[in-house]
């Protein structure tokens, strides 16, 4: 299958720098993704969540994306992140998005095979790729919220590989979504025996790692890693700081959001693919 996500994501771990995803929130911030990642000249993913998704549509939220990227000077994949919603999923499917994250990951393990499983099916013969999770991440994205980590095993994460023929694999690996309360404990040794195997490793939770725990990640062999949180914070701060001067119109704040937008992401595509430089 040739799938322009999973042909980023297998590029990345070939090279041992890991492709940053951006939980993009509107037209804003993916101009601001896009333009950062192609100062960097690096290839980028693109993943509203289905909360954001569903608030703009499956279709008017790739035409925007796909019109977006036309522009780039790298390749930029459209993704859907963490969905438990199946329609949902085969919408995107059906309309072009490159990938989706199904995430059935508070279910039993049985039960998150066969559903994943049946996404695959659905997705291969489209052409589109499938991520998927196996243990609990813990923490809060959008709409999904899973407030006990359970850490995934080799074996399971193999397993789940194996039957469900998914693309892309989550493993909990003890980051979590939103902010950390202290320094994470993450499981390396995980990380690095799944690195050596086929199917790319994504890292959810990305907000919040060191510099170092990122380039050990890559250099590991995670493929992919998430940022959703640290692009919302400074969203909204950016936004907060800019309507305290008077003289600011909307055309101004939209400019000055997607700079700092731009500015914070860009740190973290090159921080990925291994540069040191403050986040
Ligand atoms: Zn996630």
């Amino acid at each position: 299958m040739s799938n322009l996500f999973l042909d980023i994501l297998l590029q990345a771990k070939s090279e041992k720098k890991a492709v940053a995803s951006i939980n993009i929130l509107n037209y804003n911030t993916a101009k601001a993704v896009i333009e950062a990642a192609s100062r960097a000249n690096r290839n980028v993913i693109l993943q509203p969540s289905t909360g954001t998704v569903k608030r703009y549509g499956v279709k008017p939220m790739f035409r925007m994306l796909d019109g977006l990227r036309q522009d780039a000077k790298t390749k930029v994949a459209i993704h859907l992140d963490h969905c438990m919603d199946e329609e949902i999923a085969k919408a995107c499917v059906d309309a072009g998005w490159d990938a989706v994250m199904m995430d059935f990951s508070s279910l039993p393990m049985e039960e998150n095979i066969r559903k994943t499983k049946q996404m695959v099916e659905y997705a291969h013969t489209r052409g589109v790729a499938v991520e998927g999770e196996v243990g609990v991440i813990s923490g809060v994205e959008d709409e999904i919220s899973h407030e006990n980590a359970h850490p995934a095993t080799y074996e399971d994460t193999m397993d789940f590989i194996e039957n469900t023929g998914v693309d892309a694999i989550a493993p909990s690996i003890g980051t979590a979504h939103g902010v950390y309360k202290g320094v994470p404990v993450l499981n390396y040794e995980l990380v690095e025996r799944l690195g050596k195997e086929n199917t790319p490793l994504v890292i959810h939770g990305g907000t919040g790692l060191s510099v170092d725990a990122f380039h050990k990640l890559a250099q590991l062999g995670a493929a992919k890693i998430n940022i959703s949180t640290a692009l919302k914070k400074v969203y909204l701060s950016e936004t907060k700081r800019l309507l305290e001067d008077p003289k600011i119109n909307p055309i101004k704040l939209d400019e000055g959001v997607e700079k700092a937008a731009g500015k914070l992401i860009e740190r973290h595509i090159r921080v990925f693919a291994g540069e040191t430089l403050e986040l």
